[in-house]
């Protein structure tokens, strides 16, 4: 496993092969990521991961700065899976040297879900993804769809402008049906306990969703009980299409959306 510190390292590293299989993260290291890593590895010639907390995607300056950070760890673990080609480690200037400001913007269709509530944050995720595609120029790129309305803004913008194909892959859970996240490791016993209670009770409000007449109604009569039971705040409960991420009527091509707060910790999940 090579560790490539900066762009040139990188280039020079990645000019020999041209079916590379890249897996973009933040740290943290789980079994998310690792899930991530084997399917590229079992389709890719290489397997490159890039480490890179972007504080352009960050719009809450307390998020970024308690943001779990811990490499010498995740160097361990990543050496561990025996899946990993590269790993690269930029710093902010190998990202953005290039001085110009983004021109991305967010469609106004987009500006739903996390979009709403986390103002510039898909605009830094399109951002560094454009300019990470851009330098690593990997053949597929995997990525979760634990974090779907990221997976889905993402694919709609790279496989637009480039060749590489952006792989879905399974939202990895802990025994407790909890969404694996490095967020998760601020979480303490409790917070855990309650995400796993919130996750029972998604599943069964999509069990009975189809039975209700007014959808959306039902919704928030149930958001309304979740946060008056464990008593959170919470940013959006709703069922929307998989494929265009409209808001839904029907349980068929859909999911259920929620984004939540346990002890300051924002989290999400999708089911
Ligand atoms: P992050 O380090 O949180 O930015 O995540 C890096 C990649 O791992 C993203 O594509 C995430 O969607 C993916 N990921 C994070 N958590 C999970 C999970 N529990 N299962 C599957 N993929 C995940």
């Amino acid at each position: 496993m090579k560790i490539l510190l900066n762009n040139t390292s990188l280039f020079k590293s990645l000019r020999p092969f041209n079916d590379l299989g890249f897996v973009p993260t933040m740290g943290g290291i789980h079994k998310g990521h690792l899930s991530l890593i084997n399917k590229s590895n079992k389709l890719c010639e290489k397997t490159i991961v890039s480490i890179f907390v972007n504080p352009k995607q960050f719009n809450n300056k307390k998020d970024l700065k308690t943001y779990p950070r811990n490499i010498k760890n995740d160097l361990k673990i990543l050496k561990k899976s025996k899946k990993v080609d590269f790993v690269y480690l930029p710093k902010f200037n190998d990202i953005y040297n290039d001085k110009k400001k983004s021109k991305i913007k967010l469609l106004k269709k987009d500006k739903i879900l996390c979009a709403k509530f986390r103002k510039g944050h898909f605009e830094g995720v399109l951002d560094v993804m454009n300019k990470l595609t851009k330098i690593v120029n990997p053949g597929k790129i995997f990525m979760g769809e634990k974090d779907f309305q990221q997976l889905y803004l993402v694919k709609k913008l790279l496989e637009k402008k480039y060749k590489t194909k952006v792989i879905p892959c399974k939202t990895i859970r802990d025994r407790n049906k909890v969404a694996l996240s490095s967020r998760n490791f601020l979480l303490n016993k409790i917070s855990l306990a309650i995400a796993a209670n919130i996750h029972k009770k998604l599943t069964n409000i999509k069990k009975n969703i189809n039975n209700k007449k007014n959808i959306s109604d039902f919704l928030r009569l149930q958001k309304k009980r979740i946060k008056n039971n464990y008593k959170i705040k919470i940013d959006y409960l709703e069922l929307r299409n998989k494929k265009n991420l409209k808001l839904s009527n029907t349980i068929n091509n859909s999911r259920l959306f929620i984004a939540y707060y346990l002890n300051n910790v924002r989290l999400i999940d999708n089911l």
